[in-house]
């Protein structure tokens, strides 16, 4: 029979038709639904978040023309732009749900898992069983293995255990117990937390975002304003964008063109409501009241700048180590910053900290981790330097901007914060130079003559000085404007502690040895306390830099801080005694023979290089002491890599 020979269905059987069809559309596009959030989820690889139980569609994306917002901007809150944003387009994910956070789930559904092998380092402390679950163990297959390889490689560091720990950890309590029964004033200034992010990983930027929100209390916590340096990563988008619509006080803007660190928390600057900013990294996690200390110390003056302890969550499992106080921020003469630890505070300074241990210490530079400052002090010092580029060294510029034109820094130790540190920076730099180039800007602008003992101690900025120099005539302008001191000032009055080396010519440079063809050299895996000195090829940039100063001391390493001392035969290198009057001559420098002279013993330095350096033990290669002759290993040079009036 053919289907045209078919009695015609009736009105009855016809509704009963479409019903059934409409039905099975339904429960179709009920199923692709379901299957499309779940790939999306797994091809992500995030951890679970709460955009399956919101109701409201994507968030409105506005863009901004910069220009016509910030005129909008400064009227609102009253302030300039600033010159570095003037190209800048923006796109501002705006809150549609002010008052729905209740809809996020308050502590998510995850499980810790952090890899049995570890061993507590000395200072580890692993958040408390009723702050966090048990650690669970488990096993890690090849699969596991290779996640962590390529998510360590992508993050710098173990982005795969960082997914297994909820987004809402409480770090143990680690403030001195003083710290707790401090009262601060009701009239404190809010604040806003600006976090500039490039491609971070979702769980650490959301645990950033929700331990902000977990431990700052309302009343001074104004917004959290992230600020997406254009970053390339899918997750970082749309999703995020929504994610943030339903966080009450949090608000995403995006940057059209990459920014850098300093560009990137200027623009936070520039948009930021609240009267306080916190520049903090994108991977942080905050201790309870970690907040109000540092709003303290800025509404007694204004013109301070404060850090909290940042405390140090490890790149491969995750564990929280507390930091001992005291602790404070340096820099050395090649402009790497240190936190430097457990430093005597010298008699009559400021810094009491052994008077009080809850005292917050003077700091010559802060980090970049977590760095609180009054939005228009900020403001009127003119902010990051805009000629910085994308990463490196801008604390230090900042640092030594803010002493030097009338502020201060200091670490406040009722305040704790935790940053990650990774095992190496994720991001591919379009040019390798990028943190030489920011150094340059920092020692044309700020060093005066200084900058030489810089320029010794890092030849390749030496030479991208002498083939082009900075563009630095608004920071010279700035500088005069601001009425700010010069490096002499600083060094003396904010960071005496800072040994200025003399860099006599002769008498420092990298110490060569002719009968070996090899200089003296520092072995970087002893670490910055010292040990054993070695020999190994000239290096030639600046690493094995050291001199010979009028006291009769051998100074080595960028801070000038250790010293050639002996251990029997032995040279080897250790903290340089402090008192400079007391101390007697210990080497000596024979012109004529080379002869470097160890005056307590009256014996010779010596390279010794017994069957090749690679393979050979510290006890068989090295400087050693011996009885004073004729020979070529006993003779020296201290070769000069720098031109004293090219640098
Ligand atoms: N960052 C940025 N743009 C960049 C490089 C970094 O916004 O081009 C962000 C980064 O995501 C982090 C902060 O700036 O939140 C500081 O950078 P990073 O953590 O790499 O500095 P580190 O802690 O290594 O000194
Ligand atoms: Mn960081």
């Amino acid at each position: 029979m053919s289907i045209w020979s078919r009695p015609r269905p009736s009105r009855r059987q016809m509704l009963c038709l479409w019903l059934l069809l409409l039905a099975l559309a339904l429960a179709v596009l009920g199923l692709t639904d379901l299957v499309f959030q779940e790939d999306i989820q797994k091809t992500l690889k995030l951890p679970r978040r709460p955009m399956q139980s919101l109701s409201v569609g994507p968030p409105d994306l506005e863009v901004i023309v910069d220009s016509r917002d910030r005129a909008r901007h400064q009227h609102i809150v009253g302030l300039s732009p600033l010159n570095s944003l003037q190209e800048d387009q923006l796109l501002m994910v705006v809150s549609t749900q002010r008052e729905n956070s209740a809809l996020l789930p308050r502590k998510e559904n995850y499980r810790v898992v952090l890899p049995g092998s570890k061993k507590d380092s000395p200072g580890t402390v692993l958040p408390s069983p009723g702050d966090m679950e048990k650690p669970v163990e488990i096993q890690f297959g090849s699969l596991e293995k290779e996640m962590e390889r390529s998510a360590l490689q992508k993050y710098g560091f173990n982005e795969v255990v960082s997914e297994r720990i909820p987004l809402h950890r409480h770090l143990p309590e680690m403030r001195n117990p003083a710290c707790l029964t401090e009262r601060y004033s009701d009239s404190l200034p809010t604040a806003s937390v600006v976090i500039c992010f490039h491609d971070e990983a979702w769980s650490t930027l959301l645990r950033t975002v929700h331990s902000v929100l977990d431990t700052a209390s309302k009343k001074h916590l104004r917004e959290v304003l992230l600020v997406d340096d254009f970053s390339q990563q899918g997750y970082l988008k749309s999703v995020l964008s929504e994610y943030v619509s339903h966080l009450e006080s949090v608000r995403l803007i995006r940057s059209m063109r990459r920014l850098g660190v300093a560009g990137c928390r200027t623009l936070g600057a520039a948009r930021a409501l609240g009267e306080v900013l916190v520049f903090m990294d994108s991977h942080c996690e905050c201790s309870r009241g970690w907040l109000e200390p540092l709003l303290e110390r800025l509404a007694e003056d204004r013109t301070r700048v404060v850090s909290p302890i940042m405390d140090v969550i490890n790149w491969q499992t995750f564990e929280y180590n507390a930091t001992q106080w005291p602790v404070r921020g340096v820099f050395d003469w090649k402009l790497d910053f240190h936190w430097e630890h457990n430093r005597k505070p010298e008699r009559g300074q400021q810094d009491s900290a052994e008077e009080s241990p809850i005292q917050p210490v003077r700091s010559p530079v802060l980090g970049g981790g977590v760095l609180t400052i009054d939005r228009h002090f900020f403001q009127s010092v003119e902010g990051y330097d805009p000629g910085m580029l994308l990463w490196g060294a801008e604390q230090i510029e900042l640092s030594i901007r803010v002493w030097s034109c009338g502020g201060s820094m200091e670490v406040v130790p009722c305040s704790r914060v935790a940053h990650l540190e990774r095992h190496h920076l994720p991001y591919p730099f379009p040019d390798q130079d990028i943190l030489q180039r920011n150094k340059v800007r920092i020692a044309d602008t700020w060093l005066d003559a200084y900058r030489k003992i810089y320029y010794k101690r890092d030849t390749l900025a030496h030479f991208i000085r002498q083939s082009e120099s900075p563009n630095i005539t608004e920071r010279v302008r700035l500088k005069k404007r601001l009425g700010c001191q010069n490096f002499h000032w600083f060094l003396s009055n904010v960071f005496p502690e800072l040994y200025v080396p003399q860099d006599r010519p002769g008498l420092s440079g990298e110490l060569y040895n002719v009968g070996t063809g090899y200089c003296a050299d520092y072995p970087q895996r002893q670490g910055p306390q010292g040990g054993t000195m070695g020999i190994a090829p000239c290096s030639g940039n600046g690493n094995q830099h050291c001199e010979l100063n009028p006291v009769g001391e051998v100074r080595w390493g960028p801070a000038g801080a250790l010293c050639f001392n002996t251990l029997r035969q032995w040279v080897i290198l250790t903290p340089c005694p402090a008192h400079k009057l007391s101390i007697k001559p210990q080497w000596k420098m024979i012109k004529l023979s080379g002869q470097l002279v160890h005056l307590p013993t009256q014996l010779c330095l010596q390279a010794v290089k017994e069957g090749g350096v690679s393979q050979g033990t510290l006890a068989e290669n090295g400087l050693f002491l011996r009885p004073c002759a004729h020979h070529p290993r006993q003779q020296w040079h201290f070769e000069q890599l720098v031109a004293p009036k090219a640098a």
